[in-house]
């Protein structure tokens, strides 16, 4: 008789194993396997805690591989660290399963090991229990004291930049949903879309690399106007967007022409590039830095005095509406 996994059995065979859990690592005395993980937090830094939770059918198609279902939850939290300029330390993971499938947790935790690997944060303790598919992923980061990029801090006349294209992984989810028909386009562009929005790539060093450089930043998930509508509430100016400047995926305009790519690099979200603003005498330097992590950082507009608004305007300065006024929300 074949009897069915435990919990115990799944955190071993999957979980705590070598190349995913923490392994004599001074920065955890203790990980997986007893009541708490403990974390070394470095003199002098902060640390830094995000929290994501992935459910079924809202942040991933049910029949999504798991693999990409892992290695997005991870992507997710990882670039909010890089948000904050924090430096990835390791993670935890709360499971809730229909049942104890193994393929399914042999490519779901398979998954998570390149992120984890690339960005030196290990798994260190979690918990798992019966119920609908939903992956929660909390991460743990230090950042020195006073060096964190939040979300306030944004100042008349400062730049506001933007870390690469926008829109890809919004049409990437209408791809992989079958929400819309992708007839004539070539393989390599849709192939291209779903990556997209499976695997983003958290913006980690860029984001490490801009402390002291930009005085704020988000990352974009629920989509560019709805963000920096966030960094611009939470530092009471208006945010100016030059429309002609963003940059809208190619994959994204060959699909919809420009302005339907347009509409997407705006309101879809799911891209998870930094919006970030930084001093007019700081632009060298973050395009050096662009150039050296090989990202088409780009400036999109300015910040003007204001009362926490976003304003779209065209290439002469002037006022325009808003092409859409979206973003995602759940509720
Ligand atoms: P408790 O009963 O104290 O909640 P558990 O039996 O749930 O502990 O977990 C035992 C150990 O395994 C703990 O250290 C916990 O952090 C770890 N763990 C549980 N689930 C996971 C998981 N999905 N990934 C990594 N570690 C896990
Ligand atoms: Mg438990």
């Amino acid at each position: 008789m074949i009897l069915p996994l435990s919990e115990f059995d799944i955190i071993a065979r999957y979980f705590n194993r070598e190349g995913l859990a923490a392994r004599d690592d001074a920065r955890f005395p203790l990980g997986i396997g007893d009541d708490c993980a403990l974390i070394e937090v470095p003199d002098g830094c902060h640390l830094a805690v995000s929290m994501d939770v992935l459910g079924e059918d809202v942040h991933f198609p049910a029949d999504a591989p798991a693999d990409q279902v892992a290695s997005k939850a991870l992507a997710v939290n990882l670039s909010d660290l890089a948000a904050m300029g924090a430096e990835p330390a390791g993670f935890t993971l709360g499971l809730t399963l229909p049942r104890a499938d193994e393929d399914w947790l042999a490519a779901f935790a398979e998954g998570l090991v390149p992120l984890s690997f690339r960005h030196d944060c290990p798994l260190i303790g979690g918990d798992i229990t019966r119920g609908p598919l939903s992956v929660a992923i909390q991460v743990h980061g230090f950042v020195p004291r006073g060096k964190a990029l939040a979300r306030a801090g944004a100042q008349p006349g400062d730049l506001i930049f933007i870390s690469g294209p926008l829109g890809a992984a919004g049409l990437g989810l209408e791809l992989v949903t079958g929400r819309r028909r992708f007839e004539g386009h070539a393989p390599a562009v849709l192939g291209r879309l779903e990556r997209a929005y499976y695997r983003p790539e958290p913006r980690v060093e860029l984001g490490i690399r801009l402390r002291g450089l930009a005085v704020c930043a988000i990352d974009v998930s629920d989509g560019l106007l709805a963000d920096l509508q966030h960094m611009a509430r939470a530092a009471g100016v208006e945010m100016r967007l030059e429309l002609n400047r963003i940059p809208v995926s190619p994959d994204c305009e060959t699909v919809l022409g420009y302005n339907g790519a347009l509409d997407y690099a705006l309101s879809a979200g799911d891209d998870y590039e930094l919006a970030f603003c930084a001093p007019e005498g700081k632009r060298k330097e973050i395009e050096a830095l662009a150039r050296e992590l090989d990202l088409a950082c780009c400036c999109i507009g300015v910040v003007a005095a204001g009362g926490g608004s976003v304003q779209c305007v065209d290439r002469d300065g002037r006022d325009v509406p808003a092409p859409k006024a979206a973003g995602y929300r759940h509720f």
